[in-house]
């Protein structure tokens, strides 16, 4: 099963991807995960992505599907994969399209999770962490003291930033949100409202495909 999920920051691909995983037994392939690890290793296309990742734009197309590319020729894809926060950009589409026609595959589906805007936002801007022990505090469901906001021991990264939050929504509106249309002509494309708990809209999402393999 080759697949992809779609949907804005903070929709909660990260964690459909994973319980999909667990399902399935494909793997999940989230280049934003990709992307911080050669970020914190600081390798040469870690320090390439980095500003861009600060500042809630997009990675170059090209950096992007160079590695994706990369990534799926390992073993572990062979059986299929779930890409997560890939594509983002209709050329990158493109370029996936190129991939998979290079190796013999196709896609199966790709999954659109829904969420609006301010639900995002509520989300996105949530998460601070601790700068003595990397614990994630959720301002909504697990909140630190007070104190530890106030001394700066507790602090919010670059990217989850209101500002850079709405950056963020901006740009999946221009350069993301035009491949919804892109996979619906392609056949491809199903919509799965993402409001709820993450085990609802994993069962929504497991309905609606199978439906969908079902009729196809
Ligand atoms: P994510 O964790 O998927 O929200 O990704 C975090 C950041 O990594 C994004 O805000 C982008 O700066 C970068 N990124 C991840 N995936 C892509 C992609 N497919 N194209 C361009 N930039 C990406």
């Amino acid at each position: 099963m080759n697949l992809i999920l779609l949907g804005p920051p903070g929709a909660g691909k990260g964690t459909q991807a994973k319980m999909m995983m667990e399902e399935f037994g494909i793997p999940q392939i989230s280049t934003g995960d990709i992307l911080r690890a050669e970020t914190a290793a600081a390798t040469e296309l870690g320090m390439r992505a980095k500003s861009y990742m600060d500042a809630g734009d997009l990675v170059p197309d090209d950096l992007m599907v160079k590695m994706v590319k990369g990534r799926l020729s390992q073993d572990d894809c062979a059986g299929g994969f779930i890409l997560d926060g890939f594509p983002r950009t209709i050329p990158q589409a493109e370029g996936l399209a190129g991939i998979l026609e290079g190796i013999g595959r196709k896609l199966d589906a790709v999954l659109a999770i829904e969420v609006d805007d301010e639900e995002l936002v509520r989300r996105l801007t949530a998460r601070w962490i601790c700068r003595t022990t990397g614990r994630i505090y959720n301002m909504i469901t697990d909140p630190p003291l007070e104190e530890k906001i106030k001394s700066g021991e507790v602090y919010q990264r670059d990217d989850d930033k209101e500002i850079t939050v709405r950056n963020r929504l901006e740009v999946y509106k221009q350069k993301t949100a035009p491949l919804n249309e892109y996979y619906q002509l392609k056949g491809l494309l199903l919509n799965i409202p993402g409001t709820g708990g993450a085990e609802n809209v994993f069962s929504r999402l497991k309905n609606t495909f199978n439906d969908y393999d079902i009729q196809s």
